[in-house]
């Protein structure tokens, strides 16, 4: 297991690197967040030695058992915990507790009880606005046309930080077919006035851009080419 994982995260950063280096941009700095929904303590442990330091769950209570046998920064300095699947709000109190950055928000009332809950531990939460980019009904989301609207509005809450958009495409075998999604998301985000906090999210690496978390094992290669700077990989890292 612990080859396997080492081989593949080997294999995942050649091709981030090689398309990192082909955009033709300055470049730019892309976060590997391993998506551990599913896995045990024991497989985390192994990609955080490896060094992944961005960590995906898609549950609370499934993220709060992991996160006690490896409480983020107190477990290793540069750990981050987010937050990838639908966020109910009677579980917002924990995921406040536990999550650096929540990448599901997806209504207003998700944010304000966010917003609520964070000023009460003295906290700005940080979170994306995920975008609804595909028409598919199962999908969370808030719509394109509607995100502007809803960033002025959710950035005004007083203990939230919106740093970026999440999306995330229809399943497919195909990733070209992913493309236009992710292309959408990246012109979302254009068009919106980031504030300059965002902006100067890693002024060590002088990277100012808002992030943009959109592709998954499948389909990460053309996200990355259509502007992702954050990756969430489960079967990619974890198997075969
Ligand atoms: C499960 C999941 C992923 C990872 O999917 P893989 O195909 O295993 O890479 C990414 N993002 C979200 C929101 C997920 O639920």
């Amino acid at each position: 297991m612990v080859e396997r994982i080492s081989r593949n995260i080997d294999r995942i950063r050649q091709v981030v690197s090689a398309l990192g280096a082909s955009t033709g941009e300055s470049r730019r700095e892309i976060t590997i967040l391993a998506v551990t929904k599913g896995r045990s303590v024991e497989q985390i442990r192994e990609v955080i030695a490896q060094g992944i330091a961005d960590i995906g769950e898609n549950r609370v209570q499934e993220a709060l058992v992991k996160y006690n046998a490896l409480p983020g920064p107190r477990y290793d300095r540069r750990l981050k915990w987010h937050m990838i699947g639908h966020l109910q709000t009677n579980k917002v109190r924990e995921a406040v507790r536990i999550f650096d950055l929540i990448q599901s928000v997806d209504s207003p009332r998700l944010a304000q009880a966010i917003s609520k809950e964070a000023g009460k531990i003295n906290k700005q939460q940080d979170i994306l606005l995920e975008v609804q980019t595909s028409p598919e009904k199962s999908k969370f989301g808030f719509k394109p046309q509607e995100i502007a609207e809803v960033f002025k509005e959710i950035s005004c809450l007083p203990h939230i930080e919106v740093k970026g958009l999440m999306t995330i495409a229809p399943f497919t075998d195909n990733p070209e077919s992913s493309r236009l999604y992710f292309k959408l998301l990246r012109e979302l985000s254009d068009n919106i006035d980031w504030r300059p906090e965002t902006r100067d999210r890693r002024p060590e690496t002088g990277d100012r851009r808002p992030i943009l978390s959109m592709g998954m094992s499948g389909d990460f290669a053309v996200a990355i080419e259509e502007g992702a700077n954050m990756i969430r990989l489960g079967r990619a890292i974890f198997e075969n």
